[in-house]
C-alpha cells in the first residue's frame, strides 16, 4: 500500500501554534479504496499542538459509479473532511486501561515524518458510500425499486435485471419482439 508521509522536523521543533501547509494529490488505487473513486485532492494544514500535532483539512474527489439500482453511471462529488490528532505512542490516551484512553487519536511514530496515511483513507472510508442511487432520475428506478423492496418470500429476482423481465413479458404478450431502444 501506498503511503501518505509527510517530512515535519521543523515542525516538530516549532513553537505550538505552527501551521504545516501540506497539499495532496493521491491516487485511491494505491491506498486501498473504492476504484471508481477520482483522485482525492486538497489541502490537510499541520497544528503544532502542545505534545501533539493536530491534522485538519479538506479533500475533494469524484465518485463514479453505476447507481445501485439501474446501473445508469452517476458521478457524485464527494467533499472529505480530515480532523486527527497525533501523539507519541507512549502517552496515556493509547492505553485502553488509561481514563485518557482515546480509540480516535494516531501514533506520531518519530519527530521527522508524520504519516498521514490511516487518516486519510479512514476519514474516505467514512464519506465514500458504496452504494450510489441516481434516486429517481432514471425512467427504470420506481419498477426497479418495487421489485427491490418486494420482501422476503416472493422470488427472488436482482433489481438490476428487472427491466429484462418487462422486456420478456412484453414479448410473450405482443409475440414479438420488444421495440429497441436507442440502439446508438
Ligand atoms: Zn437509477
Amino acid at each position: 500500500m501506498q503511503e501518505l508521509l509527510v517530512s515535519m522536523s521543523r515542525l516538530y521543533r516549532s513553537p505550538s501554534g505552527t501551521v504545516l501547509p501540506v497539499p495532496v494529490d493521491i491516487d485511491p488505487a494505491g491506498f486501498e479504496l473504492e476504484e471508481e473513486l477520482g483522485r482525492v485532492v486538497g489541502e490537510i494544514r499541520l497544528v503544532r499542538g502542545d505534545g501533539d500535532v493536530l491534522a485538519i483539512g479538506a479533500l475533494s474527489t469524484v465518485h463514479a459509479a453505476p447507481c445501485r439500482l439501474c446501473l445508469d453511471p452517476l458521478e457524485v462529488p464527494l467533499e472529505i473532511a480530515i480532523e486527527g490528532r497525533f501523539l507519541t505512542p507512549d502517552k496515556p490516551e493509547f492505553n485502553h486501561e488509561s481514563d485518557l484512553y482515546d480509540p480516535d487519536i494516531f501514533p506520531l511514530i518519530d519527530r521527522a515524518e508524520i504519516d498521514l496515511t490511516e487518516l486519510t483513507r479512514q476519514s474516505i472510508i467514512t464519506v465514500a458510500n458504496p452504494d450510489l442511487d441516481c434516486g429517481g432520475a432514471c425512467d427504470r428506478y420506481e419498477s426497479v425499486l418495487a421489485s427491490y423492496n418486494s420482501g422476503p418470500g416472493e422470488d427472488e429476482v436482482d433489481p438490476r435485471l428487472a427491466s429484462l423481465q418487462e422486456m420478456k413479458a412484453q414479448l410473450l404478450q405482443s409475440g414479438e419482439p420488444a421495440p429497441q431502444k436507442e440502439d446508438e
